[in-house]
């Protein structure tokens, strides 16, 4: 059977006209065993208000709510700046009105329990949120790009399930994107099952620098469907990108295999949608130059600066690094940095850019 994924257009971010179309769907879907506990898991990377487009918006988690709302409902994330308290992003991000509203327990990743993941033939002890043992997921992502994986979509969303910081840890054991990706892809595996929806919010979504510094770019569709992969599979046709090049999903098919989709919905092709700068660096360096030895390797480089003028110095990214390359004063330790994009990611004020090497300039 064809894996089904829909698109549905939607212009403004209404509860009453996305509650709608999600009930049209979730009633056609086969769903027959909705689960009665559900974690709903935004992407709740930033305390951010809901207009600057960082984290999923509030009327598409309210409109889920109240789909669901004979079932026994949480909504939980952890994001991996933890320098800030938990109920500073709930208020800012706009989930504590939906909590009062629909009286939905808003919780936070405490307790976690341990899996296994093997990756390049090592096994790794990841901790995971000990609600995904009762609760089933549903995944609801924004559609943003970013600047280690390319996009962050519905496979990249479940790494909140990660709790806090060892997210940001995890990052110093795959330092190359490509075994960062290859890390997702089987980590999703190991909790397939436990996905119930995933819910893409695409009505605003974000281009070029993402997944906190980068464009507004209005993309006017939910994308919905049962198994993350195959809605980031669909999302990419939307926005005009081979699938294939975006490493996870590569590593998925090639490993796993990607069914035929159904896709249910008229859509029209985003154009233009402009993709971190980053992209075409690591290509390179990992795909071109990786066997070289030469001048022109060691002097193609990128690294994160701090912009003076907007910094407001709250240690995010000092907090955040997992490496520590960045010191007490707020300066790079270029030959430590391992490119994660943390740093860049938890930075509340944009004032983190990416400045390449002339060569790095040349070439991409
Ligand atoms: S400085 Fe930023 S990009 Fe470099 S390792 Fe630290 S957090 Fe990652
Ligand atoms: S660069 Fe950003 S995260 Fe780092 S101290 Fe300045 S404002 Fe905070």
């Amino acid at each position: 059977m064809k894996e089904k994924v829909f698109i549905l257009e939607c212009e403004i971010y209404s509860e009453d006209l996305i509650y709608k179309k999600l009930k049209e769907i979730i009633d056609l879907l086969d769903l027959k065993d909705i689960p009665d506990k559900i974690l709903i898991k935004p992407n709740m990377l930033s305390a951010r208000r809901p207009q600057e487009g960082v984290t999923t918006h509030p009327a598409v988690i309210s409109a889920i709510a109240k789909v669901f709302k004979d079932k026994n409902i949480i909504i939980g994330d952890s994001p991996a700046n933890f320098s800030r308290p938990l109920e500073e992003y709930w208020e800012k991000c706009g989930y504590k009105e939906i909590s009062e509203k629909y009286n939905i327990p808003l919780k936070k990743f405490e307790k976690s329990i341990l899996i296994e993941i093997k990756v390049n033939n090592k096994t790794y002890k990841i901790p995971l949120t000990s609600f995904i043992n009762e609760f089933s997921i549903i995944n609801v992502p924004k559609f943003k790009t970013h600047s280690l994986t390319t996009l962050t979509l519905g496979v990249k969303n479940l790494y909140g399930l990660i709790p806090g910081v060892s997210k940001s840890i995890l990052h110093s054991k795959f330092i190359n994107p490509y075994d960062f990706s290859d890390f997702l892809v089987e980590f999703y595996k190991k909790i397939e099952n436990r996905i119930f929806l995933t819910i893409i919010d695409g009505i605003v979504g974000m281009e070029e620098n993402g997944p906190s510094a980068g464009k507004l770019r209005k993309i006017e569709y939910i994308i919905l469907g049962k198994k993350p992969i195959y809605v980031d599979y669909v999302c990419c046709k939307l926005i005009g990108i081979e699938p294939e090049k975006i490493d996870f999903i590569k590593i998925y098919k090639e490993r796993y295999g990607i069914e035929e989709i159904e896709i249910i919905g008229e859509y029209k092709k985003i154009k233009n949608f402009k993709l971190p700068s980053t992209k075409k660096y690591f290509f390179i360096r990992n795909r071109v130059l990786s066997k070289l030895v030469s001048p022109l390797v060691k002097n193609f480089k990128i690294i994160p600066v701090i912009n003076e003028k907007k910094c407001k110095k709250c240690y995010a990214c000092y907090n955040i690094c997992p490496v520590k390359a960045i010191s007490k004063d707020l300066k790079f330790n270029r030959k430590n940095c391992i490119l994660c994009f943390c740093c860049f990611e938890v930075c509340p004020y944009k004032a983190i850019d990416v400045k390449k090497s002339f060569i790095a300039k040349i070439f991409t």
